[in-house]
This record gives structure tokens, sequence and C-alpha cells, in this order.
């Protein structure tokens, strides 16, 4: 038992040894990454439903690594967290997103807002908001351009600080959307005191839509404590046409997912919104 133990030992001390190595070797990559011009957004559009118009598109972070390759947001979104490098690549998505809004309204393109991902990182920094500010005037647009997306987390943790700062967003006009909404924390609490403007009706709801009868409940139960409260409800992760059919019916207003487009390269979205107009759809 005890050879048997110290080879255990032994081998856990191994796996352990390259997680961190991994992990350093992510984390120092990461901080390179902006530096380099690793980084890219993806835009995912977002339609209204009753107007079936684009009225917006999310901003998805992307990492193009010489190194790992494509890595996914939900890989190294958690390390750039643990190392605070989420703070200065949380600066660069709003600065980029703000940029390619800019880029598209003087193209004509009528896009009312581009969503962008905040981590509760980002949130805690104390410059956030500042850097916000920054970004919409030296792009010249107005705060209402800019939705700010994020999750239940940040409500929960630290609130006293976070106030403050959801305080100054609102005066810029910025619009304020809780993400994965449903998903956490479930209390509702926050939605009488902080200043939201929409909630994104988390995306595993959708994958029983319209069988699940817990699924259908959950989110008609969003959509009316929405309406009552005044907020706009946004369904994420809308595959399929039955999905579509069920959230217009219990009058849900925006709707995202691969039914209506993945998250594209920008230079590809205005091609999309073209044809969108063209086939009748808008
Ligand atoms: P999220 O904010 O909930 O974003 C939605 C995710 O669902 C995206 O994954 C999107 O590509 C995917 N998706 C969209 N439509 C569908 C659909 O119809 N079906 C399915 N199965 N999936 C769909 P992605 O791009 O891999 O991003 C994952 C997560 O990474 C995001 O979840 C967000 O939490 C985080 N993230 C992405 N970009 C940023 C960023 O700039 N900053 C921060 N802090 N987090 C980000
Ligand atoms: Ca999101
Ligand atoms: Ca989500």
């Amino acid at each position: 038992a005890k050879r048997r133990g110290r080879h255990t030992f032994r081998a856990f001390d191994k796996t352990l040894n390259d997680h961190l190595g991994m992990r350093n070797q992510i984390e120092s990559q990461l901080r390179l990454a902006l530096d380099h011009g690793e980084l890219w957004l993806a835009f995912q559009p977002k339609v209204s439903l009753r107007e079936r118009r684009i009225v917006g598109a999310e901003a998805l972070l992307r990492w193009r690594s010489p190194q790992f390759g494509e890595v996914s947001p939900t890989d190294f979104i958690p390390h750039a967290e643990n190392s605070g490098e989420i703070v200065r690549i949380g600066a660069w998505v709003v600065k980029e997103a703000c940029r390619q809004l800019r880029e598209w309204r003087d193209q004509g393109l009528e896009l009312d807002h581009i969503a962008v991902n905040v981590s509760f990182r980002q949130l805690l920094s104390g410059t956030f908001s500042d850097s916000v500010q920054a970004a919409l005037q030296v792009h010249d647009l107005p705060g209402n351009a800019l939705e700010l997306e994020m999750t239940e987390r940040i409500l929960i943790d630290e609130a006293p600080d976070t106030l403050d700062t959801f305080t100054a967003l609102k005066r810029m006009g910025v619009r304020l959307t809780i993400d994965d909404f449903g998903e956490g924390y479930s209390s509702f609490n926050y939605l009488r005191h902080l200043p939201i403007d929409s909630v994104k009706i988390s995306h595993t709801f959708m994958q029983g839509i319209p069988v699940q009868p817990a699924d259908t409940a959950i989110c008609e139960a969003i959509v009316r404590i929405a309406e009552s409260l005044g907020l706009t409800v946004v369904a994420e992760g809308v595959e399929t046409e039955e999905q579509l059919a069920f959230l217009e019916r219990i009058g849900t207003d925006d709707a995202q997912g691969f039914f209506f487009s993945r998250p594209i390269e920008a230079a590809r979205l205005p091609v999309f919104m073209q044809e969108w107009n063209r086939s009748g759809r808008g």
C-alpha cells in the first residue's frame, strides 16, 4: 500500500506540474497576444423579432495563437481573469468594438448597438467606466451605441463597488444587460436595484424548447418578469424554427443564434445584412 501510495503521489505530482506548466504557458502567451495582434473579434447578429430587423451584433473574442492554434474564449478567458490580463484585453475589446461600429456606421450600415461581454474582474478594476468613456469619445459614438453584457456573478460579488460603476455607465447612456439569465444565482432581487436595460435568456433553456415543460415555463416566466419591469428580453442560442416560433409567441423581443447566423468576421457582416434585407426577412 505504501509503494502504491508513493507511486500515486508521484503521478499526481507530475500531472499537477504539467497542469501548472500549461497554465503558465497560456498565461504568458496571452500577455503577448494583444500586442502581437493575435486577438480579433467575431460578430453575431442580433435580430428584433417584431421588426425582423438586425438591431445589433455581439462581439465575441477570438484568439489565434501561433503556439496553441485557435483557442476558444471559454478556455482562455478564465486564464486572463486569473492573471488579471482581462483588464487590458477587455479594454481593447470595448475599443475595437467601438472602432468597428464607427466604421460600419460610416459605411451607412444601420446598427443600433454593439454588445460586448464584460468580466467581473474588469468591473472591479476601477478604471473600467473611464476606458468605456474614452472608447466612445474617440470614435464619436453615443453611449447607447454600446451594450455591456455581464453574468449574474458580477451582481452578487462586491455589489457596493460595482454599483458606482453601473451608475457611471448609465449616466453615459450605455445599455446594461444580464447575460445567461436564469442560469446562476436565481435571485431576482438585483433587478429591483440595478439600472439594467435587458436580460438575455441563457441558451441552456433553449435546448428543451418547445417540448420540455420546465424550459418553456422558465422562458415564459423570464419574459413576463422582464415585461413587467420594462426590460428588453433577448434569447440566445436559437437554433431551430420551432424555438423561434415559441419565442415569438411568448413575446421575446430579440434573438440570436445559429438559426440566423454564427458569429462571423467583421467584413462579412455588411454582406449578411444586405442578404437579409434582400431576402425579405427584414
Ligand atoms: P456568451 O456571452 O454566452 O456567448 C454566447 C456563446 O454561444 C458564444 O460562444 C457563441 O458563439 C455561442 N453561440 C451563439 N449562437 C449559438 C447557437 O445557436 N448555438 C450554440 N450552441 N452556441 C451558440 P463563444 O464565442 O465561444 O464564447 C463563449 C463565452 O466566452 C461567451 O459566452 C462569453 O461568456 C465569453 N466571451 C466571449 N468574448 C468575450 C469577451 O470579449 N470578454 C469576456 N469577458 N468574455 C467573452
Ligand atoms: Ca454574451
Ligand atoms: Ca450567454
